[in-house]
C-alpha cells in the first residue's frame, strides 16, 4: 500500500476530470481512507458550461447519452464515486477543454483536438488553477499530494500536473504522480517516473474501485464501447499485470527519481 503516510492530514487526489482519480487510483484512495485518514479528491475541471456548446461539445454528450446538463449529471456520479471509496468529493469550477473557448473561437475546434499538443498556451487559466490549488493546499495542509503523470498528452491532464506541481512547488509540498487509466491499459509503463509509492492491493479494496468506477456510468460506454463487463476485465487485466511487473496494480510515483528514493525518506509527507 502507499507508503510513507504520516501525521493526520488528509491525502489530496488533483483529478484532471469527473472520473480520473478514480479510474487510476481508486483502489489505493480506497485503501488509505480505509485506515481512517482523510482523503479528498479534487475534480479540477468540474465546471459547468453555459450554452451555446461547440459541436466536438455536443459530439462527446451525444457519445455519452447525455444532454444539457451534462456536467450536472457527472457530478452526481462522481459524488457517488468517490463515496464508494469512502473518500470526500470537491469540484473546483474550471471549464473542461471542450468548452472552453479561444479567442473568438473555441479551443477544441474537432473531437479529439484534446489531445493536440499543439494547442495554445492558456496562460490565464493556468495562472487561476496554480492559485485555486494553492489555497486549497494552504487551507487543508495535506500529508499527501497526488495528480496525474499525464500520459496520453490530453491537455487537462497536463494543465492539471503542471499547476499542481506550480502551486506544490510554491507552498512547499511533494506531489507525486498516477499512471493515468484507462490510458495506460495495453501499454507497458513508462519508465524513470520515480520511485514507486504503492504496491500490492487487497481484494476488498481492488472490488471498491471497481464499484466506484460502476457510478461512472456515462462515461464507461464511451471509454469502452464495446460494453458489458469488458470495462471490468481491462481494469482487472491492467492491475495483475502491473502487479507482475512493478509488484503494484496501480502505479503512484513520488517525485524523487529511484536513486534519491533512500535518501529521501518519506515520499508522502509534506516537505516542511
Ligand atoms: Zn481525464
Amino acid at each position: 500500500m502507499a507508503d510513507g503516510l504520516t501525521g493526520d492530514g488528509a491525502l489530496l487526489a488533483l483529478s484532471p476530470h469527473l472520473d480520473d482519480a478514480v479510474l487510476s487510483v481508486g483502489a489505493a484512495l480506497a485503501a488509505v481512507a480505509a485506515t481512517g485518514r482523510p482523503v479528498v479528491v479534487c475534480t479540477v475541471f468540474a465546471g459547468e458550461p453555459v450554452p451555446p456548446l461547440s459541436e466536438p461539445a455536443a459530439r462527446f454528450h451525444r457519445d455519452c447519452g447525455l444532454g444539457a446538463d451534462a456536467v450536472a449529471v457527472r457530478q452526481r456520479e462522481d459524488l457517488a464515486a468517490v463515496a464508494a471509496l469512502g473518500a470526500t468529493p470537491l469540484h473546483l469550477p474550471f471549464l473542461d477543454a471542450l468548452y472552453r473557448r479561444h479567442g473568438d473561437g473555441w479551443l477544441c475546434t474537432w473531437l479529439g483536438a484534446h489531445f493536440d499538443p499543439g494547442l495554445p498556451a492558456e496562460p490565464e487559466l493556468t495562472a487561476e488553477i496554480t492559485a485555486e490549488i494553492a489555497g486549497l493546499l494552504r487551507s487543508l495542509r495535506p500529508a499527501a499530494v497526488w495528480t496525474c503523470a499525464a500520459i496520453g498528452g490530453h491537455v487537462d491532464h497536463r494543465l492539471t500536473l503542471a499547476t499542481a506541481a506550480a502551486a506544490c512547488a510554491a507552498e512547499g509540498f511533494r506531489l507525486a504522480r498516477w499512471e493515468d487509466l484507462p490510458y495506460a491499459i495495453g501499454r507497458s509503463a513508462e519508465s524513470g517516473q520515480g520511485r514507486l509509492l504503492t504496491g500490492p492491493i487487497s481484494a476488498a479494496h481492488r472490488e471498491r474501485k471497481l464499484a466506484a468506477i460502476g457510478e461512472y456510468r456515462s462515461q464507461l460506454g464511451m471509454l469502452f464501447p464495446a460494453g458489458g463487463p469488458a470495462w471490468r476485465s481491462a481494469f482487472a487485466g491492467h492491475a495483475a499485470a502491473r502487479l507482475e511487473t512493478h509488484g503494484a496494480e496501480e502505479l503512484v510515483w513520488s517525485a524523487e527519481p529511484p536513486a534519491c528514493a533512500h535518501a529521501s525518506g518519506s515520499g508522502l509527507s509534506p516537505s516542511r
